[in-house]
């Protein structure tokens, strides 16, 4: 399906001055994601990418950080609402008497 759509012509970017423009039908922007998806998981980089750790989101990442650690899509989207939650859990147990 990936070959299949990057074998199509894909969106070309153009400049304007107001900066980068692109305008695709969805045939040609589904090209170029697939072009991207076959340099990314064919190049160096595969070995960084990863699974976001938050069970709810389906978003992977490539993993550029010191010591490949990262464990998130992103802080804001997915890493804060888990340490959030995590934070809220903690405090319930403290909070139960007799334990
Ligand atoms: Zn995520």
């Amino acid at each position: 399906m990936v070959n299949a759509a990057a074998r199509k012509p894909p969106a070309v970017p153009q400049l304007t001055p107001a900066g980068r423009w692109t305008q695709a039908t969805p045939e040609e922007a589904l090209s170029l994601v697939a072009r991207h998806a076959i340099e990314l998981l064919s190049g160096p980089d595969v070995r960084l990418l990863k699974e976001c750790g938050n069970p709810e989101c389906t978003r992977t990442y490539v993993d550029r950080s010191r010591g490949m650690r990262r464990q998130w899509c992103g802080m804001e989207s997915c890493g804060n609402r888990i340490k959030a939650a995590a934070y809220r859990a903690r405090k319930r147990t403290a909070a139960t008497p007799d334990h």
